[in-house]
């Protein structure tokens, strides 16, 4: 079967021109006949009339389900362009039902998300998310925030009575609870993007520590090629892999050294532009090196690696063959993110990929509330240090303009998570990831 689908108030007009002039019954199928300008059949097939508002973008919609093939298709969409349509832009129906209100911001994404959902878990998640789960959670943030904000502003206009009206008025508990909430739905929708995404992890170290052999003990099979010769791995790697039903994505940099060769220099500022995008740096020591400085990257990184001392990623440390030195396996004892093991025995692996789970935020399978993204996490993160800085305002000086201030800019970022407020290039970066059609 295929299907075409008409978005707009001449979608019945059109469809009356293929079909000829008949009376349609809203949400009913109808057998037609598809005619070309010329009045010749195309296919024959169902006719569904959705008037406006109550369709799936808010305007007056018609499907028409034909036999399907390339070719009908074809001369279906060229029969409807002819008589004034236009073909739709990627997510242009899910943008048009986020623009009349049909759907807010995270519901229209989890459509995007439950059709490249890659496992049942991601499935489920965005299926919740369309469900209105995340919007929920936000916008019960959002009220809260509303009623504060009308309590801080009243609080202003009293200048004589701030200071009392702040402090005894349990702004501090409500602000409390407002944080502790908003952490929560952080929690969650890292939860979410998480099985959504997974974690990316880039591997990086000297030759030889053993960064090849981490990423087979991590995958439980023979991915990378190991050998004793430094500088095997000759392009970035990438191996995905699950840790207990965590997607994790994981980067070999061994490919990442000095070369005067023009095609190996594309190749490693491509694996840069990878790894910029990566949530974690693995740093793999050989913990037969004695003396190095943990706390200095650029001591533990080849030259051509350093680089990624400027990241700003987050970084784990792995002390790896631990059968050699003689270190006991497990977390450091003294140095934080810090993980003694052995790449060959298998060894402290466990503490390594707990660690990572624990990182990440990830719950374990079945824990997924809703889906989420990079750009609703980043907003959440943004909310709470807004709601964080307010409450030290509060703390030092009862500082109601301030605080007030905080809020606004909490409630702002909160609303660019369901597009209550958002910015049109935010829009289009959104939608034109969907798939024509959707
Ligand atoms: P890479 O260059 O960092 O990717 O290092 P490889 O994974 O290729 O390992 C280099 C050499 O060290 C190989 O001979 C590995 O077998 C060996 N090796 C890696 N990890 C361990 C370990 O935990 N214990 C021992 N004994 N050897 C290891
Ligand atoms: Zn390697």
């Amino acid at each position: 079967m295929g299907v075409v689908r008409l978005s707009g108030p001449d979608a019945g007009r059109i469809t009356r021109a293929l079909i000829g002039d008949r009376e349609l019954t809203p949400r009913t199928a109808h057998f037609a006949r598809f005619r070309d300008p010329a009045g010749e059949v195309i296919d024959e097939g169902l006719v569904l009339w959705f008037p406006a508002p109550g369709s799936f973008t808010g305007e007056e919609v018609v499907e028409l389900q034909g036999h399907g093939g390339p070719v009908i298709l074809d001369a279906l969409v060229a029969a409807c362009v002819h008589q004034g349509a236009r073909p739709a832009r990627a997510g242009e129906f899910s943008q048009r039902a986020f623009l009349n209100d049909k759907m807010d911001l995270t519901q229209a994404e989890a459509i995007a998300d439950l059709i490249d959902a890659g496992t049942r878990e991601s499935a489920r998640a965005a299926l919740h998310s369309l469900q209105g789960a995340f919007s929920r959670e936000v916008n019960e943030l959002v009220e809260q925030l509303i009623q504060l904000r009308i309590y801080v502003e009243a609080a202003i206009d009293f200048p004589e009575e701030e200071i009392d009206f702040l402090s005894e008025g349990g702004v501090a508990d409500d602000l409390n609870r407002v944080i502790d909430q908003a952490g929560a739905v952080l929690a969650s929708a890292r939860q979410g993007r998480l099985v959504r995404e997974g974690l990316t992890l880039v591997i990086a170290g000297k030759p030889n520590a053993g960064k090849s052999s981490l990423m087979n003990a991590l995958a439980g099979h023979e991915a990378a090629i190991v050998t004793e010769v430094a500088g095997t791995t000759r392009d970035v790697l990438r191996e995905a892999i699950q840790l207990d039903g965590m997607p994790l994505n994981l980067i070999d940099t061994a490919g990442l050294r000095e070369s005067p060769d023009r095609v190996e220099q594309e190749g490693i500022r491509r694996a840069f532009e990878e790894i910029r995008k990566a949530d974690r740096l693995l740093v793999v020591i050989d913990s037969q090196e004695a003396g190095v400085n943990l706390n200095d990257l650029t001591d533990l990184l080849p030259s051509s690696q350093q680089e990624l001392d400027g990241l700003d990623l987050p970084v784990t440390r792995v002390l790896n063959k631990a059968d050699l030195s003689g270190l006991s396996p497990g977390p450091h004892p003294n140095q934080p993110d810090t993980f003694v093991l052995s790449a060959a025995t298998g060894q402290g692996l466990l503490a390594l990929r707990d660690h990572l789970k624990g990182a990440a935020g990830y719950q374990g399978t079945g824990q997924s509330r809703f889906s989420a993204r990079r750009r609703h996490i980043t907003a959440l993160e943004q909310a709470l240090a807004a709601l964080a800085k307010g409450r030290d305002q509060l703390h030092a000086h009862a500082a109601g303009e301030l605080l007030a201030e905080d809020l606004r800019a909490a409630q702002h970022a909160l609303e660019e998570i369901t597009g209550a407020f958002t910015a049109d290039d935010l829009l289009g970066r959104i939608f034109s990831s969907f798939c024509i059609g959707k």
